[in-house]
C-alpha cells in the first residue's frame, strides 16, 4: 500500500515538473514572439516614415500647372489633374457671330463636337488612388493635396465646365430654332430681323446676345456704303481699291434700279425717298476724283467724301482745289476724316479736340461753308470723341457694319457697309439692302 502511494507521488511530481517546464517554455516563447512583433512593428513604422518622407520630398515642391517627373500612382494622378486643370482653365466659348449664322448646320455640328470634347474632361477622385497607403501616409498626401490649387479649384473648374456646356446647349436650341424658321428672318449686321411678330416674340424667348428686331419696328432701312479707293492698279492694302469696271457696274445698278443716292447730311430725311443709299469715300484718294467721280457724274450719283486735311497733297490724295471742284459739282458733300488720321479713341481729350475741330476749320475755310459730317479714323472713338462730335458736327460715321433704320437713327454712330475689291454684284446688292 505504501509502495503504491510512493509510486503515485512520483508520477504526480513528474507531471507537476513537466507542467512547470511547459509554463517556463511557453513564457520564453511568448517573450520571444513579443519581441519579434515589436521589431516588426518598428520596421513597419520606419518604412512608413520613409514613405512619408518620400511623399513630402517628392510632392512638397508640387507647383500649380506643372507636372511631376515621377512615375508612381500619385504622380500620375497629379499629372492627369494638371492636364485636366489646364483644359478647364482654358475653357471658354467663342462669340457667336453673324458668320456662324450664315451656315447654321456647320455651326450646330461644331458645337456638338465641342460638347463631346468637353464632356470627356473628367477630374479623377483622389480616394481611388489612396487605397494602398496607410493612414499616416494619407495624412501626408492630403497635406499636399489640399494645398494644391488644382484641387482647391476643383469645384470652380467643374462650374466652368458646366457653365460652358450650358451655354452650348442654349446656343444649340437657339440655332435649331433659327434653322426651323429660315425664311422668317434675315441678318443685318449683328441683328436678326424678324419678318413677322410671331418669329420675333419666339426668338426673344431664347438666350442669345444677338439683337432680335422686327423689321417693321425700325422704319426705313438706310444703307451707307464705304469705299476707299477706286482704281485698277493698287498699292498698299489692295483690298481698298475697287476695280473701275466693278465700280461702274455698281453705280449703274443703283441708277437702273430706282435707288436714290443721298448726302450723309440728308440722312434724317431719308425715309421720304424710295430705296435711299448713302455712298461715302474715306481718306480722300485722288483716284476718287480721277476715276470714280466721272462715273458718278455719268449716272448722277451723290456721295460724301471724307478728307484728312493734313494729307491733301494733290498727288496721292486730293488737293484743296479739287475738294472745291467736287463740292461745286453739287454731287459731293465734303466731310472731315480728321487732321492726321489718328486713332481718336485712345488719345487725350485735347489732341482729339484738335483733330476734330482743326480739320473742320480747314475744310470750312477752303469751301466757305459749314462742314457737318465726320468719319472716325479706324472707327475709333470714346465718350470724349462723341461729346466733341456732338458739339461740332451733326453726324458721324463708324466702321461698324449693318444698316441704319429711320426710326432708330444713332446719328453719331452710323453704321456702314464696306465695299472691297472683288466684291460680287450680289454682295453689293445685299449691302444696299436689296
Ligand atoms: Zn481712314
Amino acid at each position: 500500500m505504501k509502495k503504491e502511494t510512493n509510486k503515485k507521488n512520483r508520477v504526480k511530481s513528474f507531471i507537476l515538473l513537466l507542467f512547470i517546464i511547459m509554463i517556463v517554455i511557453s513564457f520564453f516563447v511568448y517573450q520571444k514572439n513579443k519581441l519579434d512583433k515589436a521589431k516588426q512593428q518598428e520596421a513597419k513604422r520606419l518604412e512608413v516614415l520613409k514613405k512619408i518622407e518620400y511623399i513630402n520630398n517628392t510632392y512638397s515642391l508640387f507647383i500649380e500647372g506643372q507636372k511631376i517627373d515621377k512615375d508612381d500612382n500619385l504622380a500620375n494622378f497629379f499629372n492627369n489633374n494638371v492636364d485636366t486643370h489646364n483644359k478647364l482653365s482654358n475653357l471658354s466659348i467663342d462669340e457667336l457671330n453673324i458668320k456662324h449664322l450664315q451656315n447654321i448646320d456647320k455651326t450646330i455640328n461644331g458645337l456638338k463636337e465641342r460638347k463631346k470634347e468637353i464632356n470627356k474632361i473628367i477630374y479623377e477622385k483622389i480616394d481611388e488612388h489612396l487605397k494602398e497607403y496607410t493612414k499616416e501616409e494619407i495624412t501626408a498626401i492630403n497635406k499636399i493635396y489640399n494645398n494644391s490649387i488644382i484641387i482647391i479649384e476643383k469645384e470652380d473648374n467643374l462650374k466652368i465646365k458646366n457653365n460652358v456646356l450650358k451655354q452650348i446647349d442654349d446656343r444649340l436650341s437657339f440655332l435649331t430654332f433659327l434653322k426651323e424658321n429660315q425664311g422668317n428672318y434675315y441678318l443685318n449686321g449683328s441683328m436678326i430681323m424678324g419678318k413677322n411678330n410671331e418669329f420675333v416674340t419666339k426668338a426673344k424667348g431664347y438666350k442669345t446676345k444677338f439683337v432680335i428686331g422686327n423689321e417693321f419696328d425700325y422704319g426705313k432701312k438706310i444703307p451707307i456704303l464705304t469705299y476707299h479707293a477706286v482704281d485698277d492698279t493698287t498699292w498698299g492694302d489692295s483690298g481698298l481699291f475697287v476695280k473701275i469696271s466693278d465700280f461702274e457696274e455698281q453705280m449703274k445698278y443703283l441708277h437702273d434700279n430706282d435707288y436714290t443716292t443721298l448726302f450723309i447730311s440728308e440722312i434724317t430725311n431719308a425715309l421720304n425717298y424710295t430705296n435711299p443709299v448713302i455712298i461715302t469715300f474715306d481718306d480722300g484718294y485722288m483716284n476718287i476724283y480721277t476715276k470714280a467721280f466721272p462715273i458718278m457724274q455719268k449716272y448722277n450719283i451723290k456721295s460724301t467724301f471724307y478728307i484728312i486735311t493734313e494729307w491733301m497733297d494733290g498727288y496721292i490724295f486730293v488737293s484743296p482745289e479739287i475738294v472745291k471742284i467736287m463740292d461745286k459739282s453739287g454731287l459731293v458733300e465734303i466731310g472731315s476724316h480728321s487732321l492726321s488720321h489718328m486713332k481718336l479713341g485712345v488719345n487725350s481729350f485735347d489732341s482729339q479736340e484738335k483733330e476734330i475741330k482743326k480739320s473742320k476749320d480747314d475744310l470750312e475755310q477752303i469751301l466757305d461753308k459749314k462742314i457737318n459730317s465726320f468719319a472716325y479714323p479706324y472707327g475709333s472713338y470714346n465718350i470724349d470723341t462723341i461729346n466733341l462730335l456732338k458739339e461740332h458736327y451733326s453726324n458721324a460715321v463708324t466702321v461698324e457694319s449693318g444698316f441704319n433704320f429711320s426710326k432708330t437713327l444713332s446719328l453719331y454712330k452710323l453704321r456702314r457697309q464696306k465695299i472691297s475689291r472683288g466684291e460680287s454684284i450680289n454682295s453689293f446688292i445685299f449691302k444696299i439692302g436689296g
